[in-house]
């Protein structure tokens, strides 16, 4: 096992197995790109002015845009060279000084968000909601098991981990006729997103073969849905506002090496799916999540059991020639196992609002109230038996302005 010299970074879920990317201000700076090691952040801005990491100057910007542009043999070089600089004792005089405690600074979104997709990929989660949106009828609509299915999502109101979420206004149904205000059934969506580095052209195709030369990483996400919005306006063409006010990202991408050891077969496919959708070697990510409501930890969705992999889901993104921009976004959908604390909404926990739930702190819930606050974590198996950290995506309800 290699041996960081950086304290509390062997061991922990942020030693040099992970080393995710994000984004911080120290005490009202500018923006700077860092990189965590243990509970430090590691300045890449100095690094590279220093000439301790060489990427043409893109890790002096205030985002991750020019670096994640730069493709797979650059990151994977730079990765290395930041390995190289935090477990080899000779560079540690030189690069203690860059190093900074979390609690010193601010996160901030580290890279423009392009377009943002949501797809809709857990077999479990899309059997529960048919089952509470559309009683009496299939589980799953026709076209499920034959491609991802996905919408564009709004990708100006992503935002990162922390950001205060106000209660949404808009239509809900009522036996009167629609009513106006704000949500009553406002909910959370356990999701991880993958993050697009490497643009393609219009009229490109990507594989399912080369995800990995498209894809920098992977990071948390909170699709918040007013489901009372959601469910009056989302026949026929998907949602739109009852998922557009906020989009919550956790600030740190973990990059796709530093998950080697975390792939895992994905399930078997049944009816066989179109030639594009096929793949070689189908791969989930064993991504073991956590959602926590006001402290109570309520709910451990499984990633590894998802139907349609990111591999897959990329390849269906852009197979009508739709091109890829540096900074695309797109989620898996919201993360349900089999069992009732598996499922990654709070729809699905309290079943449509039917079977409250009960907090540590002795009081009940079925969907936000004002105040709320939700913390949705992530781990997945590193080399040598380490622990990849994912950080978290927290966020806490506001009233309706
Ligand atoms: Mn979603």
């Amino acid at each position: 096992m290699t041996t960081c010299w950086v304290p509390g970074a062997d061991g922990s879920p942020y030693g040099v197995q992970t080393l995710p990317y994000g984004a911080f201000r120290r005490g009202g700076g500018e923006q700077r790109l860092g990189v965590r090691v243990g509970d430090l952040v590691l300045d890449l801005r100095g690094a590279e002015e220093a000439d301790e990491i060489l990427a043409g100057g893109a890790l002096c910007a205030p985002t991750l845009d020019a670096f994640l542009a730069m493709g797979r043999a650059q990151w994977t070089t730079t990765r290395r060279r930041i390995v190289e600089l935090l477990t080899e004792p000779e560079h540690q005089a030189r690069i203690a000084p860059l190093l900074i405690p979390l609690s010193e600074v601010d996160l901030a979104l580290p890279f423009t968000v392009g377009d943002y997709v949501d797809f809709y990929s857990s077999e479990q989660h899309a059997s529960n909601v048919g089952q509470i949106f559309r009683p009496g009828q299939p589980l799953l609509t026709p076209n499920w098991r034959h491609l991802p299915i996905g919408y564009h999502g709004r990708a100006g109101t992503v935002v990162v981990s922390g950001t205060p979420i106000v209660r949404p206004y808009g239509q809900r149904r009522s036996s009167d006729g629609p009513v106006f205000g704000p949500s009553r059934r406002l909910d959370i969506e356990a999701e991880v997103g993958f993050v697009v580095g490497v643009p393609t052209e219009l009229g490109e195709r990507v594989p399912t073969g080369r995800f990995a030369d498209h894809v920098f990483g992977v990071t948390l996400v909170n699709d918040w849905s007013a489901r009372d919005i959601q469910a009056w306006e989302y026949q026929p063409l998907g949602p739109f506002l009852g998922k557009s006010f906020a989009t919550s990202v956790s600030p740190w991408i973990v990059p796709l090496e530093a998950l080697d050891h975390a792939w895992v077969p994905a399930p078997v496919q049944d009816p066989p799916v179109l030639d594009y959708l096929r793949e070689d070697d189908r791969r989930g990510l064993d991504l073991a999540i956590v959602v926590e409501w006001n402290g109570t930890r309520v709910s451990e969705p499984p990633f590894a059991g998802m139907y349609w992999t990111p591999a897959q889901q990329l390849a269906h993104l852009t197979v009508n020639g739709a091109s890829l921009r540096t900074g695309d976004l797109y989620a898996s959908g919201t993360v349900s196992g089999v069992r009732r604390d598996q499922v990654g909404s709070f729809l699905e926990l309290s079943w449509g609002g039917t079977e409250p739930i009960k907090l540590d702190d002795g009081s009940e819930r079925t969907f936000l109230e004002d105040g709320d606050t939700v913390t949705i974590t992530a781990t997945a198996p590193g080399p040598d038996g380490s622990t990849i950290g994912f950080g978290d995506v927290t966020g806490t309800v506001t009233p309706a302005a």
